[in-house]
């Protein structure tokens, strides 16, 4: 891991993921420094608390840079990669959303760089999903059921935190089922229930904050620095 601060590119700068990475780097200058931020359009400023801004048209000219975070829209996903490759640079990218040939075009890019592609970047998912698939292994021919709720604004179902979890769910061959609830505020959580005769395991996640997954990514992009190409998953890079 680097000893001096990780030079970072967060694309997707303006919005809600971008915002929080931009005040939780600055929180911490010892670990992180950010080089450029970029926005879909042209940034009203310059340079806002001492970051450069650039827009989406003037990425090919950022400056140099350790890891680029991405946290856009599924239209963004595609130049940022492209820049990483072209550099030989690690990505981080939290975007949802990417269609099948931006998940084969990802695949191809781990040949060349190393990166973090995931649904959720909360360190505690990383655990739970890690958790989850030791109990499915020991627990052969039990019911697997993921139960998930998040806030009423959510339109996709089940979630892909969700998803993810019922992979190691079913990584021992177990059919998973799934139920999805939407109410109120609620920020995400996750309970992986495990049925046997007579018994019954519940392992539970709960977000409270979303900052969650912005020091999530910010952790990962410090452990991407350097390593070799390939897909990482946030669990490979804890610690
Ligand atoms: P948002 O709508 O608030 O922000 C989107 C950002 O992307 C804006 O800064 C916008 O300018 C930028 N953008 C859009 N199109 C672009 C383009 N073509 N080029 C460059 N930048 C572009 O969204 P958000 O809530 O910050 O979420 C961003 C993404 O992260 C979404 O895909 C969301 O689902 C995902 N997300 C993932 C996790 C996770 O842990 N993996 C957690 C939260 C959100």
């Amino acid at each position: 891991m680097n000893a001096a601060p990780t030079r970072l590119l967060i694309h997707g700068a303006s919005g809600r993921m971008g915002q929080a990475l931009l005040r939780l780097a600055a929180e911490q200058p010892a670990l992180h420094t950010v080089v450029a931020a970029v926005t879909r359009r042209s940034p009203a400023q310059r340079v806002v608390d001492g970051v450069p801004h650039f827009a989406a048209a003037e990425l090919s000219g950022v400056p140099a840079f350790d890891v680029a975070i991405d946290f856009s829209l599924p239209e963004g996903f595609d130049p940022i990669l492209a820049l990483c490759v072209e550099r030989g640079l690690p990505l981080v990218s939290g975007t949802t959303g990417i269609d099948e040939t931006q998940q084969g075009a990802l695949a191809t890019a781990a040949t060349r760089i190393p990166l973090v592609w995931a649904t959720n970047f909360s360190l505690g998912v990383a655990v739970l999903a890690e958790l989850v698939e030791r109990a499915a292994a020991a627990l052969p021919g039990w019911d697997v059921d993921i139960v998930e709720s998040h806030h009423i604004h959510k339109k996709d179902a089940p979630s892909g935190t969700a998803l993810t979890l019922g992979q190691a769910a079913g990584s021992a061959g177990q059919a998973v089922h799934y139920a999805s609830l939407r109410a109120g505020d609620i920020v995400g959580e996750h309970t992986v229930q495990f049925a046997g005769l007579g018994e019954r395991i519940e392992l539970t996640h709960r977000a409270t904050h979303r900052d969650i997954f912005a020091r999530g990514a910010l952790h990962v992009a410090r452990m991407l620095a350097g390593r070799a190409p390939g897909a990482y998953r946030v669990r490979d890079l804890l610690d």
